[in-house]
């Protein structure tokens, strides 16, 4: 099966890989406040000029914006940087495939840094066993069990994993 991925799922694979499969199987807590949800009000607050320029690419994905040779995307702190760099990278996969080579620019608001994401000759392995991964996970049935995280307290899901687990620590 060949579900199209977006970039929030590579995301959600690198920060909660049950926070990954509630949201991929349209299990939705909107109500509930969420950092995605916060960084998407603060990127808008302290970047006009890149909200201006966000494309969607081939229905598929949306990038905040592209910079010259850049892909441009604003986090609001880089608390979760290693799934911030997989998301980037894969935007990078994406544009490649299209034949289109750019770096990556991630801006961190809180900590007013921006770190640049070069594309290597190993990052096509790591995106594709990221992804082949990410479809196997979506095939299960149920999704992966409850483990406490440092991101529970900030995920919409909160409430959910919480009320119908029970955590053994
Ligand atoms: S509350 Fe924790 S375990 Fe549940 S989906 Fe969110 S990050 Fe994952």
């Amino acid at each position: 099966m060949t579900t199209s991925i977006s970039g929030i799922q590579v995301h959600y694979y690198s920060v909660c890989q049950r926070k990954l499969w509630l949201f991929s199987k349209g299990i939705s807590m909107e109500n509930e406040y969420d950092r995605v949800v916060e960084g998407q009000v603060l990127h808008e607050r302290s970047y006009p000029f890149l909200e201006k320029k966000e494309q969607m690419i081939d229905n598929t994905f949306k990038i905040d914006a592209v910079d010259g040779e850049y892909v441009r995307e604003v986090k609001i702190s880089s608390k979760m940087a290693e799934a911030d760099r997989m998301q980037m990278l894969y935007y990078l996969y994406q544009l490649r495939l299209r034949g289109v080579n750019k770096k990556g620019l991630i801006s961190y608001t809180k900590e007013r840094k921006t770190e640049e994401i070069v594309w290597t000759p190993g990052d096509e392995k790591k995106l594709k066993d990221v992804l082949h991964r990410i479809r196997r996970l979506l095939d299960q049935p149920q999704p992966p069990p409850f483990r406490r995280l440092p991101y529970c307290t900030k995920c919409a899901y909160r409430s959910f994993c919480f009320a119908k687990e029970v955590v053994e620590e």
